[in-house]
């Protein structure tokens, strides 16, 4: 399960751990009585019961009324910030991106990470160009992505320029860092010129409670619109294996 992001990046899957019903189980400790099911149940024998026909799906039980599902108590936890069941549950990504955003996301101290280091590995000649409609845009309630003060207001012309210019200093700089490997200065050194746009690599792993944390921050119209990218990848993910915990995550959210 890959998602591209940006122009040469991505957030990929490595594995996922427990599952919604793993957070009921681990909620329900307390009283002993463990999964019990989604969607309406039977009062009577807690089978599964048919909103249809108002009517226990166990023949035998003949059961008219229901309960609600597991998926109230899911609500329940989320709602009143009952956080820990949520850390029974958890993910662990690849990610490709940009120096600038690793820079940002290890900001978020509680995850764990691994990343490439050219100080064993010279890293890719691969960096950030952003798109000519990333450049023109202006946020009106977004501090970050507004222009330095009495700067000029920026033309498409000068943008197409601006990106001109920084593909040429990419290059220019890379030229210096090739140099340097070639000549021989040790790679930790030789990196020097690595600009922030560049893309690396990491693994980033972090329980449910967290990833959920992370992606209401860099969700989040504040937070700068290249982290958002990954961040909305990273909620496609828990959205599509914890389908149930996200489902409360957004409604609670919104
Ligand atoms: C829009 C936006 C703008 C930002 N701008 C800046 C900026 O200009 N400069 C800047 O430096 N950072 C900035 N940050 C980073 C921000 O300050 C946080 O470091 C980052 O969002 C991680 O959040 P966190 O501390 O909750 O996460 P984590 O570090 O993963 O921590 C998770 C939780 O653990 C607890 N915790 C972790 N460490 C400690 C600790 N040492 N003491 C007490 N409790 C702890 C807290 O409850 C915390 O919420 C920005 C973040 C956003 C989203």
């Amino acid at each position: 399960m890959q998602t591209d992001v940006l122009d040469h990046g991505y957030v990929e899957l490595v594995e996922t751990w427990g599952s919604d019903e793993r957070i009921i189980q681990a909620a329900r400790m307390s009283t002993g009585k463990g999964f019990q099911g989604w969607g309406s149940r039977c009062k009577k024998c807690g089978h599964t019961f048919d909103d249809k026909i108002n009517r226990c799906d166990l023949i035998d039980c003949g059961g008219t009324e229901s309960a609600p599902g597991d998926e109230k108590l899911l609500k329940f936890l989320w709602d009143h910030k009952h956080a820990t069941p949520f850390e029974m549950a958890g993910l662990t990504i690849e990610v490709k991106a940009p120096i600038m955003v690793f820079r940002e996301w290890h900001r978020h101290r509680t995850q764990s990470y691994n990343e490439m280091s050219a100080r064993y590995t010279p890293l890719p000649d691969e960096n950030y160009v952003p798109s000519l409609e990333r450049l023109m845009t202006r946020g009106t309630a977004n501090k970050q992505a507004s222009a330095a003060a009495g700067s000029k207001v920026l033309d498409e012309e000068t943008a197409c320029a601006w990106r001109a210019d920084l593909v040429r200093v990419y290059r220019d700089l890379q030229d210096v860092y090739e140099r340097g490997l070639y000549w021989g200065v040790p790679k930790e050194l030789a990196r020097l010129p690595v600009p922030v746009g560049r893309y690396s690599k990491m693994r980033a792993s972090a329980n449910l409670r967290n990833w959920l944390a992370f992606v209401t921050l860099r969700s989040d119209g504040a937070a700068q619109w290249e982290i958002r990218q990954y961040s909305d990848a990273v909620g496609k993910i828990i959205s599509e294996k914890f389908p149930r915990t996200w489902a409360v995550y957004s409604v609670g959210s919104a």
